[in-house]
């Protein structure tokens, strides 16, 4: 008889979790899960699958419109008042609720115990949830990570990501805060659906991290469609006839119907009993692993948002099955976070995978710049006023492709071909030597020619 009652205990049942508990069970291993919330974690509920099909929904409005240059009739302000969020609401909910029960169900089909309530360490092999307690050899800590709103007056008024879930109506008007992935993402799907959108980001330029080219060419196209109030920032929030008064750093007023802070997330650790172990956290609040995932107590591993290293659902699910593979089939496997790539969906949509001009030089490198801003075929006819962008940083000493960016319509359905030939090792001459699929955007990855800048 083992020591302990379980090979593995994981602690939510996010993406994450259920890669880990399944590999583990497929692998011999006895695995229990404790889950409070939600099966399927940030992704499946308030994250990656209901905020793309709400991107989905806010598309729809250009494909209307877009349609017109090509004979269709079918009036674009006509077909925009009668967009019904309820209809995508309910919509979304019950395929979500499905998701959850695919989830709910890889668990049961590998016999892993499930626990539907929340879990806490009482020491190093044990967890306590439900009234009693459990041991474990290992215990996997799969926590993800929770929005973060700003401590102002009135802050509390302010909606979160996961609100936007629940919302029930369409608002008329919002102002939509911060300028990462989860700002610029909400803010396209609102002004698309038809809301009177402002997105106001305290930095010079949006989403931080990005290429720079990239961040002022989507500033240009997204411009298009939201009010952007850049350098500035909310210090109160106030309740205003129905809605709200939003006032700025620099003393702007701004009334709208609901506020969305997207100002970051946090890993999820308070109340996990980390107190009874020696599980370190760094100065973010984000569990501190090593190579192999092992915190700083031997035998509790963790992985995905609540390590707070790259907080995508493909990286999670990487990083549990190097895990589960580690312990309990001895398969060492070091994690490669190169080339990721990694889409923003708003309108349009921004792809990428490897590093930026800035990281380029910032690494002493010499690189070749080459881009190209390009009007698609599609919107001659449709007369939308709509450019794509497309960049390429190349290596001069081996002739690599090290970085590709783009910001195009389901630019990240591209990149995903892009990063296998950059993980490939591919180079520019690989590149130029690919025919082109002509008449496509994606051809001006293999037709770029000119160096826009060459970087000694
Ligand atoms: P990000 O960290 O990407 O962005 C947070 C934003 O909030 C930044 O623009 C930041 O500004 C701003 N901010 C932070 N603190 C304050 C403050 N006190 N006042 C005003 N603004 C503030 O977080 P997100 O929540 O957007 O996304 C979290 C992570 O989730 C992403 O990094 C990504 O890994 C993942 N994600 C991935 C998606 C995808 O794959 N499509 C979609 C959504 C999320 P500053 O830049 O100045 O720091």
């Amino acid at each position: 008889m083992s020591e302990y009652q379980y090979d593995l205990f994981v602690i939510g049942a996010g993406s994450g979790g259920v890669r880990a508990c399944r590999i583990a069970a497929s692998l011999g291993a006895r695995v229990a899960v404790a889950e409070e919330r939600y099966f399927g974690g940030t992704c499946v509920n308030v994250g990656c699958v209901p905020k793309k099909l709400y991107s989905y929904a806010a598309h729809y409005r250009d494909d209307i419109e877009d349609s017109a240059g090509y004979g269709w009739s079918l009036a674009a302000d006509t077909a925009v008042r009668q967009f019904n969020w309820k209809i995508l609401k309910d919509n979304k909910d019950k395929e979500i609720n499905r998701l959850k029960g695919i989830y709910k169900s890889i668990l049961d089909n590998n016999r892993v115990t499930v626990f539907e309530d929340r879990a806490r360490l009482v020491d190093a092999h044990t967890v306590a949830v439900g009234g009693n307690t459990y041991t474990a050899r290992y215990i996997l800590l799969a926590v993800g990570g929770w929005p973060w709103i700003p401590d102002y007056p009135g802050s509390e008024l302010a909606m979160d990501s996961n609100d936007v879930f629940e919302m029930e109506e369409l608002p008329q008007s919002i102002v939509v805060v911060g300028g990462g992935y989860i700002a610029v993402e909400f803010a396209s799907i609102f002004a698309r659906l038809g809301t009177e959108t402002t997105l106001v980001y305290r930095g010079e330029q949006l989403l931080r991290g990005f290429d720079s080219d990239v961040r002022q060419f989507i500033g240009t196209e997204i411009g298009k469609h939201m009010r952007l109030v850049l350098r500035d920032d909310v210090v109160e929030l106030k309740r205003n006839n129905n809605g709200l008064k939003v006032i700025l750093k620099s003393g702007s007023e701004i009334e709208c119907s609901k506020l969305l802070s997207a100002t970051g997330r946090r890993p999820l650790t308070a109340d996990l009993g980390l107190e009874n172990v020696n599980v370190a956290l760094s100065d973010n609040g984000a569990i501190v692993v090593d190579d192999e995932f092992q915190t700083t107590e031997p035998g509790i591993y963790a992985v995905g948002d609540v390590i707070d290293r790259v907080a995508l659902t493909p990286v999670a699910l990487a990083e549990a099955q190097i895990v589960a593979r580690k312990l309990f089939d001895n398969a060492s496997k070091a994690m490669n976070y190169k080339n990721i790539p990694t889409a923003v969906f708003c309108h349009p949509n921004i792809a990428t995978c490897g590093i930026s001009e800035d990281e380029a030089l910032a690494e002493g490198l010499e690189v070749d710049i080459y881009s190209a801003r390009v009007k698609q075929l599609k919107h001659t006819l449709s007369g939308r006023d709509e450019f794509s962008f497309i960049k390429l940083v190349v290596d001069k000493a081996t002739d690599r492709v090290l970085g590709a960016h783009l910001v195009a319509p389901d630019a990240g359905e591209l990149m995903q071909g892009i990063a296998v030939a950059m993980n490939a090792g591919a180079t520019k001459a690989d590149f130029d030597s690919t025919i082109g699929i002509h008449p496509t955007l994606a051809e001006e990855f293999v037709t770029m020619r000119e160096k826009r800048k060459s970087h000694e």
